[in-house]
């Protein structure tokens, strides 16, 4: 069998697939006494999302750390589309339970309060968008770490029928570590019957594939298979495989699969972005069951 970026990835990752032990606390944290929600203690803003904020927050007796996206009801009831996000991440999150993605922990939602709590694990690190601006670029034996471990959690949504459809850099978090990956925002997920077909337009347009930017009914496994091609790209290049000012240009791009591989890729990475960024969904390369341990 020829040896290809793809099975390297599958070669040298059969043994990393453990959970961390649970850290001791060393410093005090810096908590607001007076802001508390259900079990927890309110911490700082972790980041600022499209639903609303992510805090930090900690367990009155356990002092373990979570983190809390906050969304406000009034926003909610204004718009439907968050509405039903927010209930479709409650839903996908509670069925997901995977090393490498967030694990969803409870939600809070008092009727005289006028906020919903989504408590998860806190992932103490760094969103990858961050990193790689960073770095500029990764290099590619770090580069294939990170990307085996996003395989791995896509695999194992799409073995259960769930589709991410919102894969990109800003939605996966790095350990402080930069080892351990985990996924984050299933707002925009949808369960799909291997027989079905989606239609709901969504996720970034950088990272979106012909079938969804033309309005086709789409596979949302294969959508996350392009996002993944988009992502290892950007990883290795620290640029974007489809750019242009113009949106109009940029859908025309992604459409007829226009880009331009960096010099420096080796061939296996050529080899496995182009089989991702298949414009042709049905010749595009697939997951399925490739990452299953
Ligand atoms: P939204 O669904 O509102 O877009 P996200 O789930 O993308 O919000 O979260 C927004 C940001 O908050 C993330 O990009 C990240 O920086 C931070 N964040 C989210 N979840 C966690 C977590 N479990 N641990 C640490 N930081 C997080």
């Amino acid at each position: 069998m020829r040896t290809t970026f793809f099975n390297i990835l599958l070669q040298d990752h059969t043994t990393k697939h453990t959970i961390p032990k649970p850290q001791p606390m060393t410093a005090k944290p810096h908590i607001n006494p007076r802001k508390s929600i259900g079990n927890y203690w309110l911490g700082k803003t972790l980041g600022h999302g499209s639903s609303g904020c992510v805090k930090l927050g900690f367990h009155k007796t356990t002092m373990e750390k979570v983190a809390i996206k906050i969304i406000s009801k009034a926003y909610l009831q204004t718009s439907e589309i968050l509405a039903n996000a927010t209930k479709r991440e409650m839903a996908i999150l509670k069925l997901v339970r995977h090393p490498n993605v967030v694990r969803y922990i409870e939600a809070v939602d008092d009727p005289n309060v006028p906020y919903v709590y989504i408590i998860m694990e806190y992932v103490e690190g760094c969103e990858l968008f961050d990193y790689l601006i960073k770095c500029r670029r990764i290099n590619e034996p770090e580069a294939r770490d990170i990307f085996w471990q996003v395989c791995v959690a896509v695999d194992w949504c799409h073995q259960r029928n769930i589709c991410h459809r919102d894969l990109k850099p800003e939605n996966i978090l790095l350990s402080a570590s930069k080892q351990k990956v985990k996924l984050v925002d299933f707002g925009m997920a949808s369960m799909q019957l291997p027989t079905s077909l989606l239609r709901t337009s969504c996720g970034s347009p950088h990272y979106a594939c012909p079938e969804i930017v033309t309005g086709k009914s789409y596979d949302g496994r294969l959508a996350d298979v392009w996002s993944c091609g988009v992502i290892l790209f950007a990883l290795l290049s620290g640029r974007l495989p489809f750019e242009d000012n113009s949106v109009r240009n940029l859908l025309h791009r992604i459409k007829s699969g226009q880009y331009v591989m960096s010099t420096y890729f080796s061939d296996d990475a050529r080899d496995l972005i182009s089989r991702m960024l298949t414009t042709d969904p049905k010749k595009r390369i697939k997951v399925s069951g490739a990452f299953m341990l």
